[in-house]
Parts: C-alpha cells; structure tokens; sequence
C-alpha cells in the first residue's frame, strides 16, 4: 500500500480551498485503490490549521520552521524532493495555483516523476493514473496517461470539485524539523501586497454584471454599465477588458483578478475560460450571453442565451425601464 501525497497550501495562516478539493479528490482514489491518504503541511511553528487537516487524511507529515511560514518555492521544492525520496508516494497532488506551479514542475525534473499539469478530474487505470485536461481553451476534454514510472505528480485545477468529507480519518500526525543540511534558497519572501479594492469591491457584490471581450470596444462599456445600475449591480469582467484598459484591474474575475460569490452573475460576451471560471466557482446563479453556442461558459451556467449580447443587454433596459 503506497501513499497518496497532498501538499497543503495556505496563505495568511488560512488554508486554501484547494487543499481540501485536492484531498477530497485523493480520498475518492484512496478509497478505489486503497492507498494511504498523506497530508503534507509544511509551514511555521504550531500551525493552528493542523487540526483543520488531519480529519482529511490517513496521516499528516509535518515540517515547522520559521522559514516555513510564508511560502517559499525552493524550500517546497527540496523538502518534497526529500520527503518523496524517503516514502516512495504513489502519486503527489499539488494545486494548480501559483503556489504549486512556483515549484511542481522543479520537483517533477529533480525527483523524476512524470507531471501532469492543470487536470481537471483523476481515476486510477491498471494500476497508473489517467488525467483528464482541457485542451483547445476548454472546447475540448482529452484523457492522458503517463509513461510507466514509481511514482507521479498531478497539479489540480482550482474549484474542480466541491469537496465533501464523506469519512472521518485517523489524522495520525508526525512532526519532524528541517533537515540541517538544506540547500540555502534563492527566493526569499518579502511581503504580500493585497490589491486595492478600489471604488467597488466586486467580491462583496449580490449581482455582478460581468463583461467580456465579446463586449467589442471600450464605448459600449458605458451601456452595460447603464444596465448594471438599472439592475441594482456592480460590472465586473474578464482579463482582455482589463488589459485592454476598458476597466480598471479591481473588477477583474478570476485567478489572477477575484474571486466572488454574488446571488447572480451574469456573464456577457465571455467564452469561459478556466481561469474566468475559477471565480465564479462561488456564485449562485449563473446566466451566460455568448453567441457562440458552444463557449466553455454554458458548461457552467444555470440558464444561456445563445445571441448578441446587445440585443439582450438593450431588451432588459427597455423592461426594466418601462
Ligand atoms: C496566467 C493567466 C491568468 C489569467 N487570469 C485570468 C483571470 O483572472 N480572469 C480572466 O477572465 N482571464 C484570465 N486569463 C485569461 C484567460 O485565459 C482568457 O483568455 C480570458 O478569460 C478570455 O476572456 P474573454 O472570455 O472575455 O474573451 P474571449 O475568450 O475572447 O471570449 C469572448 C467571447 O465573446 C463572445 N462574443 C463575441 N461577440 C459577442 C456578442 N456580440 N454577443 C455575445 N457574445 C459575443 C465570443 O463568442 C467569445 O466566446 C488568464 C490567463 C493566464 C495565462
């Protein structure tokens, strides 16, 4: 019976929820193939979210050390090489997030494990994993196998999974230092700098009217926003209208914007792209425009409309107005 390997990920003294949809997916392998459920936590002194971990998993290994606290890619990267050597893990979950890719890929060249970057959804298949990835911007599903190897390592896309404890496990914890003889990091922490909220903050917002590059040019933003006000919400987009200047970066969603949870959000002229999607993983209901009818976004909307978007957009002023 060999070990299934999730590296925690935490920020600001709070796990992140991709910790607990990575655990979720390892137990789901765990119980089909009946390896060991291992939890990695590698952080400062006493982590107070131990105790939010161990009921995830069969055993947490954890390394405390000041230089620990904040995250540092090639401590992650020696550590893990280290901890992979010594136990042999099956197959190693690491977040697809900033945090993961700073180092999985390093630790799959340093350790020779084969990587599967971005999956989506994992089974377990004679023994070797498959991975399923999104290919052609999420048109497009493909399943991968790896070359035959001892061990493997998988980062998981955000907000793939709500996860859900469907058993309680033993949660044995072993704590160990760092070893004396790690390499000294290139990186170094230096703060974090929180973006600014702006005039809106578009993750407190009920109702989120949220452009994309469908939008066109820079004049009709003015007319969305006029629907947005009708309608008693804030305008929110995607990256391209951001980069092109059209809004300012604080209505940016998505992973590298924000994440939100308003009641409704309503997506024009968005296509859907993955990193669009992780920031809506928390909304209610979600109602798509697009004329193409096969966008990425209709997967993950509640109700879409296959048309332009203007004509929608002006259709709701002239019934909200009248
Ligand atoms: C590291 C990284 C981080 C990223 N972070 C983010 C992020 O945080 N947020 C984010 O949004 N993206 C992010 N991206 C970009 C992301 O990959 C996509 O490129 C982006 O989300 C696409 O934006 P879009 O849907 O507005 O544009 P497009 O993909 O170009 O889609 C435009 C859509 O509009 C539709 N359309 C066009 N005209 C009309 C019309 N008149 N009526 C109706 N529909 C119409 C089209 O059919 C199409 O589906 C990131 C990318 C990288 C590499």
């Amino acid at each position: 019976m060999a070990d299934i390997f999730v590296v925690v990920e935490h920020r600001k003294g709070e796990v992140r929820d991709i910790t607990f949809e990575m655990l979720f997916k390892a137990s789901e392998l765990c119980k089909e193939s009946s390896h060991n459920l291992t939890a990695i936590l590698l952080g400062g002194r006493d982590s107070a979210f131990l105790d939010d971990i161990a009921p995830w998993a069969d055993r947490v290994i954890t390394l405390e050390d000041e230089r620990l606290e904040n995250y540092n890619p090639d401590l992650y990267k020696e550590i893990l090489h280290r901890l992979i050597q010594k136990h042999h893990p099956f197959l190693t979950f690491i977040g697809h997030t900033s945090f993961g890719m700073g180092f999985a890929p390093a630790l799959s060249v340093k350790s020779g494990y084969p990587i599967a970057t971005d999956c989506i959804d994992i089974l377990i298949d004679n023994g070797r994993p498959m991975v399923t990835r999104q290919i052609y911007n999420g048109k497009v599903f493909s399943k991968d196998s790896f070359r035959e190897s001892e061990g493997y390592i998988i980062t998981l896309r955000q907000a793939v999974c709500t996860p859900e404890k469907t058993e309680e496990r033993r949660g044995e914890v072993f704590k160990s230092e760092l070893p004396p003889d790690l390499p000294e990091p290139r990186q170094e922490f230096m703060e974090f700098v929180e973006a600014g909220a702006g005039e809106v903050d578009i993750s407190q917002a009920d109702l989120l009217v949220s452009i994309g590059r469908g939008i066109g040019e820079e004049e009709n933003v003015a007319t969305v926003k006029e629907l947005a006000d009708l309608l008693g919400g804030v305008i929110s987009c995607s990256r391209p209208v951001v980069d092109k200047n059209w809004l300012p970066s604080y209505h940016q969603v998505g992973t590298s914007g924000k994440s939100v949870k308003p009641k409704v959000y309503l997506a024009l002229g968005i296509s859907g792209a993955f990193q669009h999607v992780a920031g809506i993983a928390g909304a209610g209901t979600v109602i798509a425009v697009n004329k193409d009818k096969k966008a990425p976004i209709f997967r993950v909307s509640d109700y879409g409309i296959v048309d332009d978007l203007f004509k929608v957009v002006e259709a709701l002023k002239v019934k909200l107005s009248g």
